[in-house]
């Protein structure tokens, strides 16, 4: 059986966290997928490319499949030898990344390097918007993840203060609004949940009980 448990859902909703906390508890790695579309998003910002120059999108998403690595105990994220896990925290970052998800032929170019840092590992959980519905579809516990937005607005604020950001809460209710806009509105794997998911609400549980919720799916 894959030992793989997906996390989806909308920015903000308290994946990364949970599913941090249920690989620990399985002893399995946990990957972030939005990682992946942050670091190409990176990339472009740096060499102020336009998401229509179709060579050299090509040429960045051959430079991430050879050299992209994420370490799943820290979370730090590396290319090549470049630790670039504070700067893809960004908020510009998050809004390129969400632009370039946009791009049918991105994503199904980035689907090989997806599944390769999950199936390299005997057991992953992985957070994104489609790993149930179009990168692990044979996953046997698939998981969809809500919050409101306010809950999902305070909690990214509290995140980015974490890593020395600065911003408000206006901001960043602004940049939910658009990024829900586009992941909720792409023809190509929009956020939805997997047929066979289960669909959690965290907006008034911890992030801690939403994880006991899903270890006892995953031990049932
Ligand atoms: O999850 P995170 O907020 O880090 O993802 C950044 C952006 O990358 C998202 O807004 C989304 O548009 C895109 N993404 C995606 N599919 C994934 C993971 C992330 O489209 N599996």
């Amino acid at each position: 059986k894959l030992k793989v448990i997906t996390i989806d859902g909308p920015a903000g909703s308290g994946k990364s966290t949970v599913a941090k906390i249920v690989a620990q508890n399985l002893g399995w790695i946990y990957v972030t997928t939005g990682a992946i579309y942050r670091t190409l998003a990176l990339l472009f910002h740096e060499s102020n490319i336009k998401v229509t120059d179709l060579e050299n999108t090509e040429r960045f998403i051959s430079f991430i499949t050879e050299r992209y690595r994420q370490e799943s105990n820290s979370g730090q994220v590396f290319i090549g030898e470049r630790d670039i896990t504070n700067e893809i925290k960004a908020p510009f970052v998050s809004e390129l990344a969400s632009i370039l998800a946009q791009e049918d032929f991105v994503r199904k170019r980035l689907l090989p390097i997806q599944r390769k840092v999950v199936l390299n590992n005997n057991g992953a959980v992985v957070d994104g918007r489609d790993m149930g519905t179009v990168v692990f579809p044979d996953a046997p516990l698939k998981i969809f993840l809500t919050a409101s937005v306010k809950e999902r607005a305070e909690r990214r604020l509290k995140e980015l203060n974490q890593s020395g950001q600065k911003t408000d809460i206006k901001e960043i209710l602004r940049e939910i609004h658009e990024r829900d806009e586009r992941d909720l509105n792409r023809t190509f794997s929009p956020l939805k949940p997997a047929l066979d998911a289960i669909s959690l609400d965290s907006t008034k549980s911890s992030q801690e009980e939403i994880a006991k919720k899903i270890l006892q799916f995953a031990v049932q």
